[in-house]
């Protein structure tokens, strides 16, 4: 690779996206310089466009989960699995990093994506202290970030369209305790929606209903697991409809488990009145603050006995469960998430596209 380096560049909120040049850095020991293969387009990336999320400290390279062929590593670097790192590999690495392992979310607490002192590849890392972000021809892995060499059985289509909603279902799914038989309802059937479907039937759901829109996406998300497909919009089905629809399908309970991926406000009184007496309700779309919602807490929740739970962020843990989900289960479409390949200089229209849903997610390559 050449001494400059060209990366794409989000400057400030709702500004057009710029292409500028890097210098190679100069690399201390432990750290990788990684050539980029395929990087996203993801929602967040929508979010920061729209300057939604706090804290972020523009101007910034996005793209936080990416994939690359290791460039140039400054050894000895050990994959997270603890196997030499070494220029050649087909590499991926966990977007969080510097996260303390000190703090009281870290060590008393045990939840360490609250953690203050965590950045995030793409999203809290400003593009003047150089190449974090999968926006670029290369990225800069620092020592200390989780490296994994990319199993030979997984595409790169499927590691880059699963991505972040992959890895953030992972942990969906782990707080939803999914039972085998247990009927599912996802609500949004985004990137994040339509991994929590795929693991949701791996996990050993007996029935899994996907509430969303546009039809496209209704049809990948069977593509994807889910059985039944309840269609939100105008002149598609009501809200009574979609309940009484659950409602059929679950002896006139309601879900054992209901998944938030939708980032609705109305969606939660839904879920809650989607979920069984004594059902859980994880909520994982409400990434930016949407508003208020309107709820009954002695209808939906108190006298229901049910069960609300967050999820924020992913660890190290669902990373690495990611990597062998997609490389046991090569079937699942997870590349149709990922539907077009922009180039950097393209990365406009990638942000309307997927702002205008379009699509659900874009591949940026950064050679095209
Ligand atoms: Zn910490
Ligand atoms: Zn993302």
């Amino acid at each position: 690779m050449s001494e400059s380096i060209l990366a794409a560049v989000m400057t400030a909120p709702r500004q057009p996206i710029e292409l500028r040049e890097f210098p190679r850095p100069d690399l201390p020991g432990g750290a990788v310089l990684l050539k980029t293969s395929l990087s996203e387009v993801c929602g967040t990336d929508v979010h920061l466009w729209h300057g939604r999320l706090a804290g972020v400290p523009y101007p910034i390279i996005p793209g936080h989960v990416s994939a690359g062929v290791v460039d140039a590593a400054r050894g000895p670097v050990t994959g997270l699995d603890g196997s030499p790192i070494r220029e050649g590999d087909r590499v991926v690495f966990f977007d969080v990093h510097r996260t303390c392992g000190r703090c009281r979310a870290c060590t008393v607490h045990r939840t360490p994506t609250r953690c203050a002192a965590r950045r995030v590849y793409g999203i809290t890392d400003p593009a003047s202290e150089g190449l974090f972000g999968g926006w670029a021809r290369a990225i800069y892995l620092e020592p200390g970030v989780g490296i994994a060499r990319l199993p030979d059985a997984v595409a790169l289509d499927d590691y880059i369209g699963g991505g972040c909603g992959l890895l953030t279902a992972v942990h969906i799914a782990e707080r939803a305790e999914i039972r085998l038989g247990d009927t599912v309802v996802v609500q949004g059937v985004g990137a994040v929606g339509l991994s929590a479907i795929a693991l949701a039937r791996i996990a050993g759901a007996s029935r899994i209903i996907a509430i969303g829109a546009p039809q496209s996406r209704l049809a990948l998300a069977s593509e994807m697991g889910a059985d039944i497909l309840l269609e939100l919009g105008s002149g598609a089905t009501t809200l009574e409809a979609r309940r009484q629809a659950v409602l059929d399908a679950t002896h006139g309970e309601g879900a054992d488990v209901v998944i938030e991926a939708a980032g609705a406000a109305a969606a939660i009184s839904e879920g809650l009145d989607l979920a069984r007496a004594g059902g859980r309700y994880v909520i994982a779309g409400h990434y930016t603050d949407v508003g208020d919602s309107t709820i009954n807490a002695h209808q939906q929740i108190n006298r229901k006995h049910l069960e609300i739970r967050g999820c924020w962020g992913s660890e190290a843990r669902h990373f690495l469960r990611a990597l062998s989900i997609l490389e046991r289960h090569p079937s699942i479409p997870f590349r149709k998430i990922g539907a077009r390949r922009y180039a950097l200089h393209e990365l406009n229209d990638a942000l309307a596209d997927a702002e205008a849903m379009r699509i659900p997610k874009a591949l940026v390559d950064p050679w095209q």
